[in-house]
């Protein structure tokens, strides 16, 4: 079973306070996958970023950080917004991937997930397992989530790969974003960034500084960190960039795509 990334970044303008979607890019991607498995039937489930239809309501919101009780009715309308916003997102994305032939279902967290301090600690997969089994592709996002102790927090897509890869068994784990893989530092910010072919450590980075500001969810950083837990168990996933041609056929393919590889191991 493969677990594939599609990253806000490639979807949509994250930069922007608009919530535009990127349907060339789309279309494309929905091709790439539906190409892909037209040579081989392997299980899929699609994660995709909230980009930026999620994070501006999550930030205006300050959804996740700790609050006064007589605020929650604020927050609570906050926590819909959000939930809402992606939720388009994730309908447009539907629609492409439906036009393309892809026969995906949506199971958005927010459903069927609870956090404890942000961190995903209940969600039950039975659902995804019946829609595999009939040959369907789960498609999740990031989200907004009841917290049994904020209340309310968003979680990424980046940390719902890592509880379904670890609770799914995932043979394979794939993000695609908009740069190659892991640098040293921001290589949109630094012409003179490294890359790495493998990466197992967060001290390997320059700094951690620079990943995308809007993102309150972890941008490059937060989603090594998830990464990198996958890896001490075992699983290794790769970073591959999304918006070059072919990247996502191939990575789905078991071909050569230039990337980052996040495991523990040399
Ligand atoms: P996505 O929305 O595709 O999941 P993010 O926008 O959260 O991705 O993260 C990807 C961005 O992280 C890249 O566009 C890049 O500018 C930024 N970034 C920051 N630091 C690094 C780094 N050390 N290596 C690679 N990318 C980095």
């Amino acid at each position: 079973m493969i677990i594939l990334k599609i990253g806000g970044s490639i979807l949509t303008n994250k930069d922007s306070t608009e919530s535009e979607v990127d349907y060339a890019s789309l279309k494309r991607i929905a091709s790439e996958i539906k190409d892909a498995l037209d040579e081989s039937d392997k299980e899929l489930i699609i994660v995709h970023g909230a980009g930026s239809f999620g994070h501006p309501p999550a930030k205006k919101y300050k959804i996740g950080e700790v609050f006064a009780e007589e605020e929650f009715p604020q927050k609570r309308i906050g926590f819909c917004e959000v939930q809402n916003a992606v939720k388009k997102l994730n309908m447009l994305i539907c629609e492409s991937f439906i036009d393309e032939g892809l026969p995906v279902i949506a199971i958005p967290a927010s459903s069927f997930m609870t956090a404890t301090n942000k961190r995903i600690t209940e969600g039950n997969l039975d659902y995804f397992k019946k829609y595999l089994n009939k040959g369907f592709i789960p498609v999740v996002y990031g989200d907004v989530v009841l917290d049994t102790q904020l209340e309310i927090c968003v979680i990424s897509g980046d940390q719902i790969i890592q509880y379904l890869a670890v609770n799914l068994n995932a043979d394979k784990v794939i993000l695609g974003t908009d740069v190659d893989g892991v640098y040293n530092k921001n290589p949109k910010t630094h012409d003179d960034a490294i890359f790495f072919d493998r990466f197992s450590s967060l001290k390997d980075l320059d700094t951690l500084e620079g990943t995308t500001n809007v993102d309150v969810t972890g941008g490059m950083v937060g989603k090594i960190k998830e990464l990198l837990y996958l890896a001490d168990l075992g699983i290794e996933s790769k970073i591959i960039n999304a918006e070059i041609e072919n990247n996502i056929f191939k990575a789905l393919n078991d071909e050569e795509v230039k990337g980052t590889v996040i495991s523990r191991g040399n």
